[in-house]
């Protein structure tokens, strides 16, 4: 038994089984049925958009006897004529292999006779933008006077490379790529009337595949229907038939890659080589990820108007905030670079490696993209809390206490007099802010003492707010003022403002009670 192609056996014979171009059609329709044909049309689109389609319905539908509602009947003589391909009134020229300006002086021999049965002789000219420049001249003397029975189509993926002489005699039809939801659509259409059952989420994914294009999806369904013959077609299925990765896996690579955590990013690569799926394929479905979260971040809340799945769309939500801008545009591009190297690469699993750790270094990398993305990272372990200090040799260092988990509480012995000096204000703190009142009282609540030297204190704030109220000499003064009238000492305050959310908790004691806490850490105040 021979098998048809889906995409074959499912082309549109009518005007309307076309879906997702409805201007176009209704335009054409009109025409049919009020006999105002045109001698020149031009469909521009991107493959698989239903250009060629729609010119074989149209050659069908001028020549048809009886036309129903603009479209062929397929039942009277020329209709059927045409469907057997034995009809002499519908021409189809593949301008990309008769591209010669001989191939259009052979055109305009034969059309100089007019057609023996039928209305009309239409040449359909795909890939028209592949003919040489003096082809198009040939073919511009004819497009300037037509014979009244000829109908050229020209269709063409690159309507930008077609002479405007040429433009101007057309006229023109842009196809729009199908919306995901109608592609969906026809495919269920498909599989219901094939008696494949197929879960929605399978059909939404090779839909998404096809991106924009009918052709594409349908051959891709027949492959998957193909290699699970008589099988329900589940998502898995499908991603194990197109060598498809689960989102899922973008997801973990996106995220480890933004951390830096190259380890994590390499075991996902030994996962999916383990699986046996193609390593373009996947590298080719990644930056179809990126690009993704490239538009919702673009799309700031009007996410509506992209074409992807509920779901997609809330992980992508998730995710964009994670990295800048520039940093998705160097992703994309790094893998862009990889995925020309891989198309002739023996070891491309190598080549997808030393992208991937490209991802997570991007100090590895001069270009000012790879420098922002760096400082992003310091700006955030700063916000983070990451208390960098200077060194003598002049570079930034962490602080060891980064990553160590929860911070354990410093003890640190004071000298006697400095302790006494730090008792009598802890112990009336509370007082002395009710008494300060204002502002500062709710300003100094959460900041936190440290003890210096020269009888001196300094008060550390995490906000702010709160360190620019007490940080004035007037308030400062009235502190000192206070401490002086209420426990006959003479202490110096001033201010610090730390970096970071997380204060060192750290507590005072005098040598008595270090003693007693001899289990604790103790460090010795110099
Ligand atoms: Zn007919």
């Amino acid at each position: 038994m021979s098998y048809t192609a889906l995409y074959r056996k499912w082309r549109p014979t009518t005007f309307e089984d076309v879906k997702g171009q409805d201007p176009i059609v209704t335009t054409l329709k009109n025409q049919i049925e009020t006999g105002r044909i045109g001698h020149a049309y031009l469909f521009c689109g991107t493959r698989g958009t239903g250009k060629t389609t729609v010119a074989k319905i149209f050659a069908r539908a001028v020549n048809c006897e009886h036309p129903e509602n603009g479209s062929p009947c397929g039942k009277c003589a020329s209709c059927q004529a045409i469907a057997r391909e034995a009809s002499m009134n519908v021409s189809e020229i593949d301008a990309a292999s008769n591209n010669g300006v001989d191939n259009i002086r052979d055109l305009r021999e034969e059309i100089k006779y007019s057609p023996t049965e039928g209305k009309y002789r239409v040449y359909i000219i795909d890939e028209v933008h592949m003919l040489s420049g003096s082809a198009f001249n040939a073919l511009l003397k004819t497009l300037e006077e037509p014979p009244s029975y000829v109908i050229f189509i020209l269709a063409t993926t690159e309507p930008n490379k077609i002479p405007i002489t040429v433009l101007s005699r057309c006229q023109r039809y842009d196809f729009r790529r199908a919306p995901l939801e109608t592609i969906y659509d026809r495919l269920r259409e498909m599989t219901d009337a094939e008696g494949v059952p197929a879960e929605e989420k399978a059909l939404k994914f090779i839909a998404r595949k096809g991106d924009g294009s009918f052709r594409d999806a349908i051959s891709l369904l027949d492959q998957c229907i193909a290699f699970h013959a008589g099988k329900e077609l589940t998502f898995d299925r499908v991603l194990d038939s197109l060598g498809a990765v689960n989102t899922e896996m973008f997801s973990h690579l996106f995220r480890n890659a933004v951390a830096g955590e190259a380890l994590a990013c390499l075991k996902v690569v030994e996962e999916i080589t383990e699986r046996g799926r193609d390593l373009s394929q996947f590298a080719s479905d990644f930056v179809w990820y990126l690009r993704n979260m490239m538009l919702v971040k673009a799309a700031d809340g009007e996410e509506d108007s992209l074409e992807m799945s509920a779901e997609d769309l809330k992980t992508l939500k998730e995710e964009e905030p994670l990295a800048e801008m520039d940093t998705l545009m160097r992703y994309i591009r790094l893998f862009s670079d990889l995925l020309n190297q891989m198309r002739y690469a023996v070891n491309k699993r190598v080549l997808l490696e030393m992208a991937i750790i490209r991802l997570c270094r991007p100090e590895m990398e001069k270009d000012l993209e790879s420098v922002l993305q760096r400082l992003d990272r310091v700006e955030a372990k700063i916000e983070k809390g990451v208390v960098f200090r200077q060194e003598a040799g002049g570079a930034l260092a962490k602080d060891a206490e980064e990553e160590a988990g929860p911070k354990e509480e410093r003890v640190v012995e004071l000298e006697p007099a400095v302790y006494a000096d730090y008792q009598a204000i802890m112990s009336n703190w509370r007082k002395m802010l009710r008494d300060l009142g204002g502002t500062m009282q709710p300003a100094l609540a959460s900041c936190q003492v440290e003890p210096m030297e020269n009888s001196t204190m300094r008060l550390c704030f995490t906000e702010k707010g709160k360190y620019f109220i007490v940080n004035r000499p007037e308030k400062l003064q009235e502190m000192e003022k206070y401490v002086a009238e209420h426990f006959g000492k003479s202490i110096h305050f001033e201010t610090a403002l730390m970096h970071g959310g997380e204060q060192e908790k750290t507590t005072y004691v005098s040598r008595e009670e270090a003693a007693e806490k001899i289990l604790m850490p103790i460090e010795t105040e110099e």
